[in-house]
């Protein structure tokens, strides 16, 4: 489990927590629990999520659980300056961090330098196993990674893949249990195969219709 750093407690010392893996892997439980340690310890907090992400509430980081916290949507990293001052925010928190345009890089570093413990939680691979937009950059900037698992819906191992049910290309598909399944690195490889076997067979039937 993540402790927080108490050593220089008193000098103004920034860092970057990164907590990243698969769908229904407890990123933002992993991330709320770590903010509300830094609301026990009476330190000022600002929550942010992407404003893509309106599953739920507009204003709230809500994790599968439904433990929720305030949060202030915005809609580029670049707005996350505009609304943490840097003078008396001790902890900034975002959630859906892969949702972010790539400057959420410069944007954590410039928290950090700045004497502000960030902390992000993102999926680190979209639904084709590739890895989802900044969240590597983010990875290798930070102090500490914490890659967190779900369980594998086929077998019971550690899951690190989000496999989605549903056909759509698109990388970004806000969705809930009925979207994705989290597999382990077997039974994901055993599934796209399937699925690509499936794919060809329906290409060949198609030919043979044309033909
Ligand atoms: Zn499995």
């Amino acid at each position: 489990m993540f402790l927080e750093n108490k050593a220089n407690r008193n000098i103004n010392r920034g860092w970057i927590e990164v907590v990243c893996g698969s769908m229904f892997s407890g990123k933002t439980e992993e991330l709320l629990r770590r903010i509300r340690r830094a609301n026990f310890a009476n330190q000022k907090i600002e929550l942010f999520k992407p404003a893509i992400d309106v599953r739920y509430a507009e204003e709230e980081v809500v994790s599968h659980d439904s433990t929720s916290m305030i949060s202030t949507p915005v809609h580029n990293s670049a707005e996350i300056l505009i609304y943490v001052n840097l003078d008396t925010v001790e902890v900034v928190g975002i959630d859906e961090v892969q949702f972010f345009d790539e400057g959420i890089v410069d944007v954590c570093n410039k928290l950090a330098d700045n004497g502000i413990r960030v902390i992000v939680a993102g999926l680190d691979m979209d639904y084709t196993g590739k890895p989802f937009a900044s969240m590597p950059q983010l990875m290798a900037v930070a102090e500490y990674v914490t890659k967190t698992h779900a369980i594998c819906v086929k077998c019971g191992d550690l899951a690190q893949y989000s496999h989605r049910l549903v056909a759509n290309k698109k990388q970004v598909l806000l969705g809930e249990k009925d979207s994705y399944e989290p597999l382990c690195r077997h039974c994901y490889n055993e599934v796209r195969r399937m699925e690509e076997d499936e794919n060809s067979k329906d290409f060949e039937e198609k030919e043979e219709i044309l033909e």
